[in-house]
């Protein structure tokens, strides 16, 4: 028995195989890899200064879209990996307290250092001295570098990502994913063979999962609000928002890192191309998009405009971090008396399921509030072009995906008690409609 009274569930880790495929099986994870990186790139050069599409790529003249920056940069591959090797050094340096991770598939648990919000604050406090002692010129050359930078995450992402690969057969005492060994090197690829990489003590997934990218991501939002001050010697009201509300949803996820510990990227997937390429590259250079076309076409907001977006980015905030707080604090210790009242269902499996509080209303609704946040970081953009709102329509896609993907898993976990979980809370994400 654990600490909290469920059962340990301990799976004889050495036959989990992989038989239910995702993302159309090994086929599919093919076209998805050439996919990922595309789209970084096709975001880059189809929303530039020359237009959000640029109107060479409108009349489909290919020729005259400037390529300019599509090359590899040695220092900016150098920045690059300068910038991983750093988040892991601050892992193992910055003070932080260790808390044990969910049940792994071999009857363990992990430790995990919670020094995330430590590692941000170094972070900062160097950029700030780094600025104090240049200027904008640090920032301004990440802004300027910014697709040598993607350029550089892209195949560092692959080169971990075969490592990772090929580092998962050193021995069959090895922790596999159930969703990533299923025998076709492609699809093991992407999915992550193995479940909890760790080298030299540093738990690989769990360090890149919010720190390279999601600190990344805010501090390319700031080197893009710095190119916009450059270019025009102010910043919008419009660039605020974003700053303000990105920002605090990175800092949000960092303060409570210790969340993640129960998320399926941790104790479900492995980590390979889906989770390397994800953390490493999609979050900062895709999330960033809309400072990047605030810092190329600044717009100033309506006072009206500007309080309804606060307000919608305010609301999608509570739901979401209340939603994902009150499940984690009934996981970690449901006699608390945030949660102590609330009613669930007791599972074979020894697990307890919430059918009360938020995870009552809808099975989903912390995505709902994750998306109303994702929308009120791309109304600041206005309605010229449709691409800034990328986010918002790549992340319905994700959320819908995932909630599906979550629900096959749980259905397998559970069994009859998720069917009766589903009967008691019917909505997956708006309670009472959907
Ligand atoms: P959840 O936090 O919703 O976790 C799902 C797991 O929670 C289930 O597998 C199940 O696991 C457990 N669970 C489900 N229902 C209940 C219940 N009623 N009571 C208790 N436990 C329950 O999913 P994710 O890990 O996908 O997402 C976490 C957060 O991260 C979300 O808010 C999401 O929006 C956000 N996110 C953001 C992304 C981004 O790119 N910005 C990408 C992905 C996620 P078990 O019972 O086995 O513990």
């Amino acid at each position: 028995m654990s600490r909290f009274g469920a059962k340990t569930v301990k799976t004889d880790y050495k036959q989990l195989v992989t038989t239910n495929f995702e993302f159309l099986g090994p086929h599919g994870s093919i076209f998805t890899i050439l996919l990922l990186p595309l789209t970084v790139l096709g975001l880059y050069f189809g929303c530039s200064q020359d237009g959000c599409p640029p109107s060479a790529l409108l009349s489909l003249k290919f020729s005259e879209i400037d390529f300019t920056g599509f090359v590899y940069d040695r220092v900016a591959f150098k920045a690059y990996i300068g910038w991983i090797a750093f988040h892991l050094a601050l892992s193992v340096a910055t003070p932080g307290q260790t808390v044990q991770g969910t049940i792994t598939p071999d009857g363990k648990r992990l430790n995990y250092k919670i020094n995330g919000f430590n590692s941000f604050l170094v972070t900062m406090s160097l950029l700030l001295s780094l600025v104090y002692k240049h200027g904008l010129k640090p920032l301004l050359w990440i802004a300027d570098h910014y697709v040598q930078l993607a350029i550089a995450g892209i195949i560092f992402s692959f080169t971990l990502s075969l490592a990772l690969y090929l580092r998962s057969f050193r021995s069959n005492q090895v922790v596999v994913s159930v969703c990533g060994n299923s025998g076709y090197p492609i699809y093991d690829f992407w999915m992550g063979r193995e479940l909890n990489p760790r080298i030299f003590g540093i738990d690989l997934k769990y360090v890149c999962e919010l720190r390279p990218g999601l600190i990344g991501w805010f501090v390319l939002n700031l080197s893009l609000a710095a190119r916009q001050y450059q270019n025009t010697n102010s910043i919008t009201n419009s660039m605020v928002l974003v700053l303000l509300g990105q920002g605090y949803y990175v800092i949000d996820a960092l303060w409570n890192e210790s969340a993640i510990l129960t998320t399926m990227d941790i104790t479900t997937d492995g980590f390979g191309f889906m989770l390397v390429f994800g953390d490493l590259v999609w979050v900062p250079f895709t999330y960033s998009l809309q400072a990047r076309y605030l810092s190329m076409f600044p717009l100033e907001l309506s006072t009206q405009f500007f309080v309804f977006i606060c307000a919608l980015n305010l609301f999608g905030l509570y739901v979401f971090r209340s939603s994902n707080s009150e499940k984690n604090q009934f996981r970690t210790d449901p006699s608390h008396p945030a949660v102590a009242h609330l009613k669930y269902i007791n599972t074979a499996r020894g697990t307890k399921l919430l059918t009360s509080g938020w995870w009552g209303m809808a099975r989903k609704i912390n995505y709902t509030g994750d998306w109303l946040m994702a929308v009120s970081w791309c109304l600041p953009c206005g309605f010229d072009s449709v691409i800034p709102y990328f986010y918002a329509i790549y992340f319905l896609i994700l959320l819908v995906h995932r909630a599906h993907r979550d629900d096959e898993l749980c259905r397998k976990k559970y069994g009859k008690d998720w069917d009766v979980y589903c009967e008691k809370v019917p909505y997956t994400f708006i309670p009472g409609i959907f």
